[in-house]
């Protein structure tokens, strides 16, 4: 499977969709500032701030809300209600596909409402607030030597709620899964001001409404399953739709219908979080190939060797990454030649000997396909976090391309099956347009 972030040359220089309001609703806005402790913003200056997220939409949204309270965001998402406005809950605004940009009352959590509200260690679980930044629970995670292993590039910015909002993927999510695989429960307020914790389809706990809610949820599923298993792509990064195959088993999560429905569904107020162990040992493979094609074909050769992580590098960022000063010794270091495209395969677990090994079947393998000597072993744990440092820069370095022709981030959500990869891409290309893809992408297995 693969998930492509890749830019085109070329990008128009103005934004794509741009929508004109009139005044601010200032009554809704009267009412917002008299009922809820936190900050209300209907300005013009600010609604042009929220106007934007990390993708080529622009939409002025009606006003802001940022609740400093639980409470707070509840009463208003019961004042939106009432005033038949639509809600837009907003974390970092990293999305790329405009899910944060709307005409509709911004509610962004990120400021007051990041809270970690617990770990247990001993189960390997954490309850936060929507507005967590990944980084931030990774930091207090680590002395229990676990993490929340859903590592999104955006992870010094991305929120809990927003990763869960967008059902996002790491870089690990081949060893991993998604944020769907990862979210045990949420607690969130329904449109009609429900606060409901949605969780394992078989509890029998939560108020009559959410188990009557629940029942239809089952009923639906046993309805449609056959054409659930017939329709849904058998990808584990598919994060197109509602996520109704997991209202059967072996997931059978109520969570797991708010999990990618960027906010369409409920608010989510608390999340519960299945945590991982930090894996001890570590190895990487750069993997180097003459052609692009190649690298993106060996792909299904190297899934089942079961690694961590198989990120795809291309040779306009490996060009610009070694133009920028604080990549450059990296990239000599571990490039070698001019490769088109390279192949970043790790391995992770608690025996390191067994990583080192994996990484010999790796060498071992290339060299049966005919690419001996292609492969760079790298096995200080310094050395490999600088390399992925360079790769979680990715989208930054080909923004710093110079010259007219700029790169536009507009397709990140591609899923293709592995056998499809190499022919997927080239046809992207886009020959009609001049244009060509640029970037890194990632490939996993199937569910
Ligand atoms: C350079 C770059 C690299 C990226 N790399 C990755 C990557 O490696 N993997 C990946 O999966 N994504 C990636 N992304 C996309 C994005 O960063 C992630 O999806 C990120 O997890 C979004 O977090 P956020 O806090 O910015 O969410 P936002 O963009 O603020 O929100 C995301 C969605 O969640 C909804 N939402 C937010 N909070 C709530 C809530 N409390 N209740 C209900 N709904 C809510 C929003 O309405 C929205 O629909 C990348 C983006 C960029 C710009």
């Amino acid at each position: 499977m693969l998930y492509s972030t890749f830019g085109l040359m070329n990008a128009p220089s103005f934004p794509i969709r741009l929508v004109k309001r009139g005044a601010a609703d200032s009554s809704l806005a009267a009412r917002l500032r008299k009922e809820i402790e936190g900050e209300v913003m209907f300005d013009a200056a600010s609604r042009g701030r929220y106007s934007t997220d990390a993708s080529i939409y622009q939409v002025e949204p009606l006003g802001v809300v940022v609740p400093r309270t639980e409470e707070a965001a509840r009463i208003a998402l019961a004042i939106a209600l009432e005033a038949g406005v639509p809600v837009l809950p907003r974390g970092a605004g990293t999305s790329q596909c405009g899910q944060t940009v709307g005409e509709a009352l911004v509610i962004d959590h990120s400021k007051y409402l990041n809270q970690i509200l617990e770990v247990d260690a001993q189960g390997s679980t954490a309850a936060v607030q929507p507005g967590v930044v990944l980084d931030a629970l990774n930091a207090v995670l680590r002395p229990h030597q676990l993490w929340f292993p859903v590592d999104v590039s955006t992870s010094a910015q991305a929120t809990i709620g927003g990763m869960a909002g967008n059902n996002s993927c790491g870089s690990r999510s081949i060893a991993y899964g998604n944020m769907v695989h990862n979210v045990l429960a949420i607690e969130a307020v329904t449109a009609a001001g429900e606060r409901w914790r949605f969780g394992p389809m078989g509890e029998t706990t939560g108020s009559p409404a959410y188990q009557d809610f629940v029942k239809r949820l089952k009923a639906l599923y046993d309805r449609e399953k056959d054409e659930i298993e017939a329709r849904f792509p058998k990808l584990l990064r598919k994060v197109a739709g509602y996520n109704l195959d997991h209202l059967g088993p072996p997931h059978a999560n109520a969570a797991h219908l708010l999990v990618g429905s960027e906010g369409t569904l409920a608010y989510s107020e608390r999340l519960h979080l299945k945590l991982s162990p930090i894996p001890p040992a570590r190895t990487l493979g750069v993997c180097h190939f003459r052609k692009f094609y190649t690298a993106m074909d060996m792909t299904r050769h190297i899934v089942p060797l079961g690694p961590s992580a198989v990120e795809l590098v291309d040779r306009t960022m490996i060009g610009l990454a070694r133009d920028i000063p604080a990549f450059r010794k990296t990239v000599d270091a571990v490039i070698k030649g001019d490769p088109d495209a390279i192949l970043l395969v790790e391995f992770s677990g608690e025996d390191a000997a067994v990583q080192l090994s994996r990484l010999k079947q790796l060498t071992q393998l290339m060299g049966d396909l005919g690419l001996r000597g292609n492969v760079v072993e790298i096995t200080d744990a310094a050395q490999q976090k600088a390399v992925w440092e360079v790769r979680k820069a990715g989208l930054n370095i080909i923004m710093s391309m110079k010259g007219d022709g700029k790169p536009v981030s507009f397709t990140p959500d591609t899923r293709v099956r592995e056998a499809r990869h190499a022919r997927h891409l080239v046809c992207a290309r886009l020959g009609r347009h001049a244009a060509r893809p640029a970037g890194a992408r990632h490939a996993a297995r199937r569910r």
